[in-house]
C-alpha cells in the first residue's frame, strides 16, 4: 500500500499547485479550486465542485467572518467510493494563500529536498499529501467499505468561509484530519482568537496647552495596561494541551492610528488587535472579559468615566475547538504517523492559533491537525517544506484511510 504513493506526482502537483497564485480574495482562487476539482474528478473520485452563494453564506448567522472582499468563492469536494454511506474520513486543506514575499513566491523552486515559495508550508503540501494518498488507495485497487472524503477550501486565512460553505452544503464524515502544517506533531485542540478594535476619545488642544486638552493616547495607555493584566489572568492556569507555550492566549495590539499634527493633543485613537480564545470557552464569554476589562479602566479614570472606550469586533471569528477526550482518531493517527515512518510517536500537543478545526469541531465532526511542515514557516517570506515529510503525510493518510474506510 505504503509503495503505491506516487512520489513524483505528489511533488508534481504540489508545484503546479504553487504555481496558482491563490492569494485571498484573488480569483485564482477560483483557479486552484477549479485544479482540484479536475485532479480529483481525473483519480475516479465523485466530485462535487460548486459555485458558493457569498449572500446566502455571509447572511447565515453563524458565518465565520472574512477579511478580504470577493465576489466569487467555489467549493470542492471529491468522494471516493460512493454510495456507502457518510465517509469514514475527512481529509480537509485549504487552498488560498496569504500575500507573497520574497523573491520568486511562486515558481515552485525546489533544492535539498525542499520546495521553497508561498503556499508550500501553509498548506499545499498538505493537500498534494493528500491527493497522493487517494491516488495511492485508488492505484493500489482497494475496495473502501465505507468513503472517504477530500475537503478543498478557500478563504481560510481570513476567516474560514470555504469549510462553512463546505459544511452547510451538507457535506460530513465521521472525524475528519486537516492536513495543515504541525511539524511532526499531531494537534487535536486549537486556542481560537478574535480580532478587537477599540476607539478612544480625547480632547483636542494646542500643543502647547495640553492640559486643556485629554491625549487619546494617554488614555489608552490605561486601557493598555488593562489589557496585558486581562492576558495574564486568562494565562494563569492554561489546559495542558497548552502548558508548553510561554502564553497559551495572546492579547496583541497590532496598530495604532492617533493624532493628525505633533502639536496638536490627539484626541482620537483606534487601535485594533488579536486576543485569543480559551479552549472550550465560548467566544461570547472571551468577548465579555476583554469588554469588562476595558470598561473596568475606564471606570477608574475621570475622562473616561464620561468617555468610555468603544469596543467592537472586526474580522474573522476563530472559536476554539478540541477533539472530545478519548475520540479514538487521535490514536489511530499517531499510529498510522509511527507505522508510515515517523521516527518517533507523534507529541500530542494544542495549537494557539485557530484553523478550521473548529468548525468541523462545532458541526460535530471530532477532527484533528496532522500535516507536513512547520507553521513557523507560515506566512514567511522563507516560506517552504521538506518533500520528505509532505511523502510522509501521504503515507499517513493513506494508512488512515485503510483502516478507517477499508473493507
Ligand atoms: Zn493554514
Amino acid at each position: 500500500m505504503l509503495a503505491a504513493i506516487d512520489e513524483d506526482r505528489v511533488v508534481a502537483d504540489l508545484r503546479e499547485l504553487v504555481r496558482i497564485p491563490s492569494v485571498d480574495g484573488t480569483t485564482a482562487e477560483a483557479d486552484v479550486q477549479s485544479w482540484c476539482a479536475e485532479r480529483l474528478a481525473g483519480l475516479g473520485l465523485a466530485v462535487d465542485h460548486w459555485r458558493i452563494d457569498l449572500d446566502a453564506v455571509r447572511a447565515d448567522p453563524d458565518f465565520p467572518g472574512s477579511e478580504v472582499e470577493r465576489d466569487e468563492a467555489w467549493g470542492c469536494v471529491g468522494v471516493l467510493g460512493e454510495g456507502g454511506g457518510i465517509p469514514g474520513l475527512v481529509l480537509n486543506g485549504h487552498v488560498d494563500v496569504v500575500p507573497p514575499a520574497g523573491e520568486d513566491p511562486f515558481a515552485g523552486r525546489v533544492g535539498d529536498g525542499v520546495m521553497y515559495g508561498r503556499g508550500t508550508c501553509d498548506m499545499k503540501g498538505g493537500v498534494a499529501a493528500v491527493i497522493g494518498a487517494v491516488a495511492a488507495v485508488m492505484s493500489a485497487g482497494v475496495t473502501l467499505a465505507r468513503p472517504v472524503a477530500v475537503h478543498s477550501v478557500v478563504g481560510e486565512e481570513d476567516g474560514g468561509l470555504g469549510t462553512f460553505a463546505t459544511l452547510r452544503r451538507g457535506h460530513r464524515g465521521e472525524a475528519c484530519v486537516i492536513a495543515e502544517p504541525t511539524a511532526g506533531q499531531v494537534i487535536p485542540a486549537n486556542a481560537g482568537s478574535l480580532t478587537f478594535r477599540l476607539d478612544v476619545t480625547g480632547l483636542a488642544t494646542h500643543g502647547s496647552t495640553r492640559t486643556r486638552g485629554v491625549s487619546a493616547i494617554e488614555a489608552f495607555e490605561r486601557v493598555h495596561a488593562a489589557l496585558r493584566h486581562l492576558e495574564q489572568r486568562r494565562n494563569a492556569a492554561p489546559d495542558p494541551l497548552l502548558s508548553h507555550l510561554d502564553v497559551a492566549y495572546p492579547l496583541s495590539v497590532g496598530t495604532i492610528e492617533a493624532g493628525d499634527w505633533a502639536s496638536t493633543v490627539p484626541d482620537r485613537l483606534v487601535a485594533t488587535g488579536r486576543y485569543g480564545v480559551r479552549l472550550r470557552e465560548p467566544v461570547e464569554r472571551a468577548r465579555h472579559e476583554l469588554e469588562a476589562a476595558v470598561a473596568e479602566a475606564c471606570a477608574g479614570d475621570d475622562w473616561l468615566r464620561e468617555h468610555p472606550v468603544a469596543v467592537s469586533w472586526p474580522g474573522g471569528v476563530f472559536a476554539s475547538g478540541a477533539l472530545p477526550d478519548g475520540h479514538p482518531l487521535l490514536g489511530e493517527t499517531v499510529a498510522a504517523a509511527e507505522d508510515a515512518g515517523a521516527p518517533a510517536a507523534p507529541a500530542v500537543r494544542g495549537a494557539p492559533y485557530g484553523s478550521d478545526l473548529r468548525q468541523y469541531a462545532a458541526a460535530g465532526i471530532p477532527t484533528l491537525q496532522y500535516g507536513p511542515g512547520d507553521v513557523r514557516y507560515a506566512h514567511a517570506a522563507d516560506e517552504h517544506v521538506r518533500l520528505d515529510q509532505v511523502l510522509h503525510c501521504a503515507r499517513t493518510y493513506a494508512l488512515l484511510i485503510l483502516r478507517r474506510c477499508g473493507s
